[in-house]
């Protein structure tokens, strides 16, 4: 049901000077993200429409836009930079597309900490950083275009989180300053854990306007290719990367055959067949890497300098994470995915018996990376031959009767995706705390009817 229609032209009326997009082809780009991914998301949600979008430039803007949603009852769906893969970013009532892309201030960055407004993208946001020795701790692959608060209220975590875990691990994430949605919006400043319980709930709880990170040291990184003809060697080798205190690194993705010859732009680097490791390491850990290769029967194929890689403006981290599906789609539009956390300790163990059960027609794509405890252990963004919905269900069973964690990419709620279907007691409060009236992206969180 989307909103009435004279709401909308109220809120024109009302606000002229704000940045409206009212073109029904922009509206209804600016309405759709990363979900068709997903065959299943795809049919649910490719016809979902904001009635407009409305791109704010300052604080001011944002309170007095709010505000006048406020009082119509106009629902508002907030959007980073729409590279979300669960239609996070869709709305799903019509009503407005709070585009926060223009409130990208980088505000300052001291030793280990940094804050910027939620719409700027995570490259600028390093641009500015890194002159002071500081980067941020983890990065999506869609680093280029995803914003600061998408990534909180939308992502994981990235290339970064072998050393500092998931975004959510505490520490990475001190502070928020966030806004009401009421007709007199208030603003607040949360802390640690209670800036927590707006991350990953898809902007339904709260609109954030800034966020304080941790930094992590900014080193030279070196990208490396090593390959392989054994998938268990390659495993082994990535898990000893991993797992070595003393190499310093930002990135290892283990990608089984025949995921490597999907990636057709490094074909030069990927002999045909190969299972590969991708690397990002310290320009000073290289010489110790190069220990672990032999030692693992793998060669090194691919080799570029922090300089090489910034005058290329090419990166391997552009192939890892979602972007080993989004490549390998480009050439085979049959493919999906799936994501799975495995259990530190038992996780090579759980990665081979799942090659073991559904190799062929699920590829292994592994993510190395410290847990929310910091194990190192691994995840995984598996590639998956799609033939039917009930097929993909059975696969999802497969794994969870292996003990495998599924946090399934092919559903648009709270509780469907990571929340593994109950909405922790707090983040309902916060819910009621920052919009009373139900107007943040209705219909993603369960737990909390529109309207209610
Ligand atoms: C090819 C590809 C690769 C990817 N790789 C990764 C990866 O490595 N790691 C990872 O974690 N994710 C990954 N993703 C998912 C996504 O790119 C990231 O999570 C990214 O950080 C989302 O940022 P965004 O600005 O595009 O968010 P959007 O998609 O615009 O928004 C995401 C969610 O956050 C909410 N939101 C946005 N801004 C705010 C705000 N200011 N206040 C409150 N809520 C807000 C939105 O309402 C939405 O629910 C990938 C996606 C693709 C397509």
């Amino acid at each position: 049901m989307n909103a009435p229609v004279s709401a909308i032209e109220q809120l024109h009326l009302e606000l002229p000077d704000l940045d409206w997009i009212t073109d029904p082809n922009r509206v209804a780009r600016l309405s759709q993200d990363f979900s068709w991914f997903s065959p299943i998301l795809k049919r649910q949600l490719a016809d979902k429409r904001a009635d407009t979008v409305v791109r704010p430039r300052n604080e001011d803007e944002i309170r007095r836009l709010v505000g006048a949603c406020a009082r119509h009852r106009v629902p508002v769906t907030v959007r980073g930079g729409g590279t979300g893969n669960y239609g996070q970013a869709i709305p799903l009532q019509g009503g407005v597309v709070l585009d926060m892309s223009g409130y990208n201030a980088f505000l300052w960055a001291r030793p280990g900490v940094g804050r910027a407004q939620a719409g700027i993208r995570l490259a600028d946001f390093d641009r500015e950083a890194r002159p002071s020795g500081w980067e941020l701790r983890c990065i999506p692959s869609t680093f280029r275009s995803a914003t600061l608060g998408g990534l909180f209220g939308g992502g994981f975590g990235g290339a970064g989180s072998i050393n500092y875990g998931p975004l959510a691990a505490p520490g990475n994430v001190l502070g928020v300053r966030a806004m009401t949605i009421e007709p007199e919006p208030r603003i607040v400043e949360l802390r640690g854990a209670e800036a927590l319980l707006m991350h990953h709930r898809y902007g339904t709880n709260g609109l954030v306007l800034e966020i304080e990170v941790g930094l992590a040291p900014a080193h030279s990184w070196l990208e490396a290719i090593v390959s392989f003809d054994s998938f268990d060697r390659a495993l082994a080798f990535a898990d000893a990367v991993t797992a070595a205190p003393g190499i310093v690194k930002k990135e290892v993705c283990f990608l089984a055959s025949p995921i490597p010859d999907y990636l057709t732009s490094l074909a030069d680097h990927l002999p045909s067949g190969c299972h590969a490791v991708l690397l990002l390491v310290a320009e000073f850990s290289e010489s110790t890497l190069l220990e672990l290769v032999p030692a693992h029967g793998g060669s090194v194929t691919y080799r570029k300098t922090a300089a090489e890689v910034q005058a290329s403006n090419r990166t391997l981290v552009e192939y890892t994470w979602n972007h080993t599906t989004l490549n390998a789609l480009k050439i085979d539009k049959s493919l999906t995915y799936l994501q799975s956390a495995f259990t530190p300790g038992r996780h090579l163990e759980q990665v081979r018996q799942m090659e073991k059960l559904l190799g062929g027609e699920v590829l292994m794509h592994a993510e190395f990376q410290r847990s929310m405890a910091g194990e190192t252990t691994c995840s995984a963004l598996q590639l998956v031959r799609y033939t039917s919905e009930e097929r993909l269900d059975e696969i999802i069973a497969i794994y969870r009767a292996n003990g495998v964690r599924i946090n399934n990419p092919h559903v648009y709620t709270l509780e469907g995706g990571k929340a593994g279907g109950v909405i922790a007691p707090e983040v309902i409060d916060m819910k009621k705390r920052f919009d009373p009236q139900g107007l943040l992206n209705p219909g993603k969180m369960q737990a909390w009817p529109a309207g209610a």
